[in-house]
């Protein structure tokens, strides 16, 4: 009895923290018909991804199916009810009764079902900077909506209660079906809904489904994503989509094997999005030892440039230690500055540096004349310089979704 007090006591304080740390709170509504507690879990190394599929049966995947959910999409079924999921490039082979990588989809009897769909476990109002998103509705509010599970494992998660998680393990959660996203968000009169605090991939139904109803309201769709997702369902996605965070790790294999993923299908996927003409912005966490170095920030920059376009939004945001990663300290600021000179040098145009509440380099300055056209501290904007998507100092085009 003791040891579960204290278990409650440390979970409810790892949520409070983390929600502090976010710079927000998280909602939580309990539903006791879920919490089961956590399934035996093997806890076995991993790997990824694109090649094989993936065994998710020897990655503590969960024994016991709940009810509920929703059938998933892009999957087909096997021999022996066995299921491979198709929905992102870990290709998991799931066996009867289990769950994938994400710990969200779940073979039951042959049949693909996503666990958490209507069921967030962190809905909050936040502004659209922390995203970041600095080129779209600048200074607005975005409802944010998260739930349990990842396809990613990054040592160095923030959100790490949400995102390695199972919903049981979370043990709480809202009953929002799609209707009732569209319908908060009208309530709280905010313009855009937000798939974010963990990877939308792992709740892809949901956010497909109240994406669909929000875009007949007018509202605007934005997700925050590792960009894992195969091109098919990608592409259907981005079809109700205004514009896209995406979360670049680094620009090298060891970068993403922090993360136990690898890098070529993130690109393959910026360069899908930005040819469905979502507005997109980067963002890349700097990590000492990482991905820290000024070569692999010059290469990343150019393949950004080169590939994608100059204008695409980069933001260097300053790491803290957190989760697994603990023994790796902040980020010097002044490694974050030679980063922004780097991307600058090479020639993009709006770099940005996130997570040091102050620096001049918060704001966005125009290309053309180096004026600031968006004034920021930290998360809160101060002044806007722009005018119909022009530079009110000298007319320049900034490009973005400005109203
Ligand atoms: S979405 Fe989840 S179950 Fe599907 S392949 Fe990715 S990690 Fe595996």
């Amino acid at each position: 009895m003791v040891n579960k007090k204290r278990r409650e006591y440390l979970r409810k304080t790892l949520i409070a923290t983390a929600a502090a740390l976010s710079g927000g709170y998280f909602f939580y509504k309990k539903r006791s018909d879920l919490i089961s507690g956590p399934s035996s879990s093997k806890g076995a190394s991993v790997s990824s991804t694109s090649g094989e599929p993936f065994e998710a049966d020897s990655l503590g995947a969960h024994r016991k199916a709940n009810a509920g959910g929703k059938e998933a999409m892009y999957y087909v079924t096997l021999e022996r009810n066995r299921v491979r999921c198709e929905l992102c490039y870990r290709t998991c082979n799931i066996r009867d009764g289990r769950r994938g990588f994400c710990r969200n989809r779940e073979n039951r009897g042959g049949k693909l079902y996503n666990v958490v769909y209507g069921r967030p476990s962190a809905i909050h109002v936040d502004p659209i900077e922390k995203e970041p998103q600095h080129h779209m509705l600048p200074g607005t509010q975005i409802l944010c909506y998260g739930t349990a599970g990842c396809n990613f494992r990054c040592r160095h998660c923030q959100n790490w209660h949400l995102s390695q998680q199972t919903i049981e393990e979370i043990g709480d959660y809202y009953d929002h079906p799609p209707e009732e996203v569209v319908e908060n968000a009208k309530e709280k009169g905010v313009p855009t809904i937000s798939a974010t605090y963990n990877e939308p991939t792992s709740f892809y139904e949901y956010l497909l489904d109240y994406a669909k109803l929000a875009k007949k309201e007018g509202l605007r769709i934005l997700w925050h994503t590792n960009a894992y997702l195969k091109p098919d369902p990608l592409r259907e996605l981005l079809l109700h989509t205004d514009a896209v965070t995406i979360d670049l790790k680094g620009f090298s294999s060891r970068a993403y094997e922090n993360s136990e993923a690898e890098l070529e299908p993130v690109l393959e996927n910026l360069k899908i999005m930005k040819e469905a003409g979502v507005w997109i912005e980067i963002v890349n966490l700097v990590i000492p030892t990482i991905n820290d170095s000024m070569e692999e920030i010059r290469d990343m920059s150019v393949w950004v440039r080169d590939e994608l376009s100059p204008e695409v939004p980069l933001h260097f945001s300053r790491f803290f230690p957190a989760y697994k990663l603990t023994n790796v300290s902040a980020t010097p600021v002044d490694t974050l500055e030679k980063a922004y000179e780097t991307a600058r040098e090479v020639g993009i145009h709006y770099v940005t540096i996130g997570n040091v509440p102050g620096h001049t380099h918060n704001s966005t300055f125009c290309p053309q004349c180096n004026n600031i056209i968006i004034r920021r501290t930290h998360f809160q904007v101060a002044d806007i310089n722009v005018s119909n998507g022009k530079c009110n100092s000298c007319g320049h085009k900034i490009p973005g979704i400005w109203a």
